[in-house]
């Protein structure tokens, strides 16, 4: 443990921003008022109400979802339920979302790591050589931090070569920014098949903590086993099955196509300034591009207050920063700022 870095949250990196655009999460925040005055009493452990409405939404049955504290409760879940420790191991394919790592190294599961390929899809060979003892293989689509998504002839393909062998975990955090994408009708197929989901992004309430795991009942089981007896407070399943109603999920939905209108103007400005070199393209709310000088660019615009995040340490990401997509207003500002620094690097040549 004293050698182990911990997760580098957004909120623990600092910074005096006002303009956050480092955690990729919705802008604004969303009003709710509490429903409940029940404090005196434990919680349900799984709220009726939240896990109904999000199998409604996911088109899934109440018997396929768990509900947890965000995500990456979700993730960790699945460690504690099937994998002994010292023993089988984890696999991911960097570069990708930091928690599986992290969650892995606390728990002191092996974590192996299969580099994806140039434009970062699955590495098919590689991974089929590295499945001895293996018991998870998390794959994050769309992927955190690239935007892309996960081709889904690829997907079929792992789901074959891990079947009777390991669990298949598809983090869909960002879903909602490409909904046509989602594995969820895939589950009556794979039986091996997991999907991560959460209402930390679209749904704007990352402060809430509270996430989903969508899987066939016989998983489902085994992570009741080992979930704590009471994973959200009344106050978060309150607000959760506010935000899951039929008004909820439309808002959510209007939120995703306004910020899919900023991520768009937002690519196109970025083409524009001399001191980015490429903008991948994305389908989520943040957008990944490599620029000339990253360094000085970062801190350039952290010294102004707009927060963004450093790609520059994961395997293949020389240069990169990623950028959640903020207001239009904030969108401005970054764009703003970046032409500014060309200018002088201009000025310098
Ligand atoms: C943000 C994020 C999560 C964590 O979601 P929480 O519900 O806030 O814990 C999980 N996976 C990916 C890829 C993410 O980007």
């Amino acid at each position: 443990m004293r050698d182990l870095t911990p997760y580098q949250s957004a909120r623990r990196l600092g910074g005096n921003g006002d303009v956050w655009l480092n955690a990729n999460e919705f802008p604004l925040p969303v009003p709710f008022e509490l429903s409940q005055n029940t404090l005196n009493r434990y919680p349900e452990c799984q709220p009726k109400l939240v896990i109904e409405r999000y199998a409604r939404y996911a088109g899934l049955q109440p018997d396929q979802v768990l509900v947890s504290r965000g995500a990456d409760e979700g993730i960790e879940l699945l460690m504690r339920a099937f994998c002994e420790p010292g023993k089988d191991a984890i696999l991911f394919c960097p570069p990708t979302y930091g928690m599986y790592s992290v969650s892995a190294e606390t728990i002191g599961i092996e974590y192996r790591t299969v580099a994806a390929t140039d434009n970062w899809q699955l590495n098919l060979p590689a991974i089929a050589e590295q499945l001895d003892g293996v018991k998870l293989v998390y794959m994050c689509s769309p992927n955190n931090p690239t935007g892309n998504l996960i081709s889904a002839d690829d997907i079929r393909q792992l789901l074959e070569m891990t079947r009777g062998k390991a669990l298949l975990i598809a983090d869909e955090a960002y879903i909602e920014f490409c909904p046509q994408a989602t594995l969820a009708s895939w589950l009556a197929e794979y039986p091996h098949l997991v999907i991560l989901r959460t209402l930390s992004k679209a749904f704007a309430l990352a402060g809430l903590r509270c996430g989903f795991t969508l899987a066939n009942p016989p998983v489902i089981d085994l992570l009741m086993k080992v979930i704590a007896p009471y994973p959200l407070s009344t106050p978060v399943a309150d607000i959760a099955g506010q935000a899951l109603s039929d008004d909820g999920i439309t808002l959510m939905r209007q939120h995703v196509a306004q910020l899919n209108d900023n991520r768009q103007w937002l690519i196109d400005a970025l083409r524009q300034c001399a001191c980015v070199e490429q903008v991948f393209a994305s389908e989520t709310n943040y957008v990944l591009a490599r620029f000339s000088d990253s360094p000085t660019i970062f801190k350039t615009l952290w010294d102004q207050g707009i927060i963004l995040r450093d790609q520059n340490k994961q395997p293949g990401l020389a240069g990169c920063l990623r950028i959640s997509i903020g207001t239009r207003d904030e969108c401005e500002r970054v764009i703003a700022a970046l032409q500014l620094l060309s200018g002088a690097s201009r000025e310098h040549a």
